[in-house]
């Protein structure tokens, strides 16, 4: 494979991920940071599942990475699993499971030194954690053969109208037809509307048109 296709595959792949990440962000149950409750979070902790606003993410780092993984949803470059991960679990399930044996009274700190003491009871002495949790198994992610197959798809539709010349119409269409075919008349006034050779030259037109607006190719 061409190091300009393992591009556009890995393109691909961070396309896809940054996509599958906005609609996490989008969804209701991710709309305020797991931690503080602040609006719109544009940060994640990848191994936990949870998305988080930059403060709390700050927290988070100073945890360890043998804790929580923090990434910026935006800025840093993501792998299928992690976004996987995410998806998974998610702020809700995650309050659920890290913050199952919060007392009922609880008020969510919001100053910095408190907030530090909750996120490290709730992550690292998972004081609050519901005791029947087992965190799940990573399926197994394949975007990449999805991305493959989807590219291939898209080189063998082209490779077949561009090498569909005239003299290879032909001789198919004699090949599978009746003797019949080589005594059409000769239209005396051709119209673009008729005629396989027509036909095939306004497809080839049109792919060209096409890539021509795409710009690649
Ligand atoms: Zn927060």
């Amino acid at each position: 494979m061409s190091s300009r296709s393992e591009r556009d595959k890995a393109k691909q792949l961070q396309e896809k991920c940054q996509s599958v990440l906005n609609a996490l962000l989008r969804d209701e149950d991710n709309k305020y940071c797991v931690d503080c409750d602040s609006k719109g979070p544009r940060w994640a902790s990848w191994n936990i599942g949870v998305f988080l606003c930059i403060r709390c993410a700050g927290i988070h780092r100073n945890l360890g990475v043998h804790i929580s993984k923090v990434k910026s949803v935006n800025l840093d470059s993501w792998t299928p699993e992690q976004v996987v991960s995410l998806q998974q679990m998610g702020n809700s399930r995650a309050r659920a499971v890290y913050e199952a044996n919060l007392p009922d009274n609880f008020r969510r700190p919001q100053n910095d030194s408190s907030l530090e003491s909750f996120i490290r009871a709730k992550y690292e002495h998972k004081k609050y954690i519901a005791r029947e949790w087992v965190p799940p198994q990573l399926p197994k992610v394949d975007w990449e053969k999805e991305i493959e197959e989807e590219m291939e798809k898209q080189r063998r539709k082209k490779k077949t109208v561009v090498s569909t010349s005239p003299a290879v119409t032909e001789k198919k269409v004699l090949e599978g037809a009746s003797v019949e075919v080589p005594q059409l008349p000769k239209p005396t006034n051709p119209s673009p509307k008729s005629g396989r050779t027509n036909k095939l030259e306004r497809e080839r037109n049109k792919e060209k048109k096409d890539s021509d607006l795409l710009g690649r190719y």
